[in-house]
């Protein structure tokens, strides 16, 4: 089975959130089950300059105006097809903004470039490998299907992904006439949206599957409170919506061989991670009082609710615990959580920044993840924090309602319990939580059961990845049912 997957953002290559994680993770777990994955994705510059004999294998002279080529780049045993063309990619700034952090005019025509690109190559193949199917990530990726099912001969079967709906790709409906399309396109039953060409919009509505990163997520976007405006859509579309929870990648986040932490350990011998801890409340500046240290990992948005976190963190403080966030996003939520480390010197750290690294001291170090998110289509920093013995603490929504059990007394009394829950995303949710978390860290044998049982639950992409090949393998047969045979 041949599958060009389709993302804006992949890990190792280029990352700014869990989209890249996924993007980069997903080809090796299919690897690892026969089934074969190339990666196309832009070539920003950071991307280019990471690349290591890059073979040429396909110019285009016009791709929405502009000359372009495909790179092939093995590197680590994943198979990179990077979109070179520098009039879209080659300057500064991160994959979507400026070095000012406002959004390319043009990405409209960068992102449209990705898709048409991934659409030709499933007609002409790239050194003789042509994809079965393919399969696109976010909007970035959202007129893949609308670009195989409007002009190629024989489209192939495709999957959109939704990893966050709140992102969509709306642009002024004055750029339909360059993107190549077939007028007809531009209608409700593509890519128009109220007046406006919508990218996610196109992908959703003729793509052969939907799939969504947690069943959860897959069923509240059928709702206004979380469809962001698409979930008439979404809902026309269940029969082909499936939610495929995300998995980590084991190699890169394993406690007992990370050369980003200070001590490696493993469950069942966790006194290791107290070098971890030491060396977490020294780069956070923390006094070592007897509570729990909190961690945060996260982008600084509404989104993630860390305007709640702002206002829960005198009383986090007053109740003994200790809260060290590493983060970056609403320059308004950046400057309360300063404040808030500036009020509480010794007990509240903030770091505002984009550091790997850190993020996996974090993990090593902390007692419990906060992640209060209002909406979450998977995420990984709780799955992340399970793995390394850093109790995750998450709102009941989405993913992290699918990926942690709630202490609570049938839970904790079933032994299955590995993290707390609560709802709604309120500031008295989120204490009573930590209070019952601080409860809880006080008893040293109940809070090492907790993390024993995160370090071994299954976090890996085996299984997701499994869920995967079936929903491919029940494309494949759905097609070859249609396709006329000779005989
Ligand atoms: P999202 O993709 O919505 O930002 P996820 O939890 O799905 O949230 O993925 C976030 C990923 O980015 C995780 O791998 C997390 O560790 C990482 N991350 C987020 N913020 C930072 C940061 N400031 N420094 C390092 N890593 C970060």
């Amino acid at each position: 089975m041949k599958i060009l997957s389709v993302a804006s953002e992949v890990y190792p290559l280029i990352k700014t959130g869990g989209l890249a994680d996924v993007a980069g993770a997903l080809p090796a777990a299919l690897a690892a089950i026969g089934v074969d994955m190339h990666v196309l994705l832009p070539g920003y510059s950071s991307v280019m300059a990471k690349l290591v004999n890059p073979v040429r294998l396909l110019e285009f002279d016009d791709l929405i105006g502009v000359g372009a080529a495909i790179l092939a780049c093995r590197l680590d045993g994943i198979q990179y097809l990077v979109l070179d063309a520098p009039e879209l990619f080659d300057r500064e700034g991160g994959p979507y903004t400026d070095a000012s952090g406002k959004d390319h005019p043009d990405n409209w025509r960068r992102f449209a470039a990705l898709c048409r690109a991934a659409a030709l190559i499933t007609e002409t193949g790239l050194d003789d490998w042509f994809p079965d199917i393919v399969h696109a990530h976010d909007w970035q990726a959202g007129l893949v299907p609308v670009y195989i099912k409007h002009t190629t001969a024989s489209p192939v079967p495709t999957v959109m992904t939704v990893h966050n709906l709140a992102f969509q790709g709306q642009f002024s409906p004055a750029i339909f006439a360059e993107l190549g399309l077939p007028q007809s396109v531009f209608t409700m039953d593509g890519v128009e949206y109220y007046g406006d060409v919508s990218y996610l919009k196109g992908g959703l509505q003729l793509a052969s599957a939907i799939t969504t990163v947690s069943p959860t997520y897959a069923q509240e976007i059928r709702t206004p409170e979380f469809g962001m405006g698409l979930e008439g859509l979404i809902n026309a579309r269940s029969a082909d919506l499936h939610g495929i929870v995300n998995g980590i990648d084991t190699e890169v986040w394993d406690p007992a061989a990370d050369p980003m932490i200070a001590a490696g350990y493993s469950h069942g011998k966790l006194k290791q991670r107290q070098i971890n801890r030491k060396a977490l409340a020294e780069r956070f500046g923390l006094d070592n009082a007897p509570g729990p240290v909190f961690t945060v990992v996260s982008r600084l948005t509404w989104q993630k609710g860390m305007d709640v976190l702002a206002e829960a963190a005198d009383e986090i403080v007053g109740m003994g615990g200790r809260l060290a966030i590493l983060g970056a996003g609403d320059p308004a939520l950046e400057a309360a959580l300063a404040e808030a480390a500036e009020r509480h010197p010794g007990k509240i750290g903030v770091i505002i920044g984009y550091d790997e690294a850190l993020s996996h001291l974090i993990q090593a170090g902390g007692d419990a993840l906060l992640v209060p998110s209002r909406f979450e289509p998977c995420g990984l920093t709780q799955l992340c924090g399970l793995r390394y013995g850093n109790v995750p603490i998450v709102a009941r929504t989405g993913g992290l309602a699918d990926t942690i059990i709630d202490a609570n007394e049938a839970a904790s009394a079933a032994r299955v319990a590995t993290g707390f829950q609560f709802s709604p995303v309120t500031t008295d949710a989120l204490l009573q939580a930590v209070r019952s978390a601080i409860r809880a860290f006080a008893e040293p044998k109940t809070w090492n059961r907790l993390q024993d049982r995160g370090m071994k639950s299954d976090v890996s992409w085996e299984r997701s990845a499994a869920r995967y090949v079936e929903l491919y393998s029940r494309l494949l047969a759905a097609r070859s049912d249609k396709q006329p045979s000779d005989d």
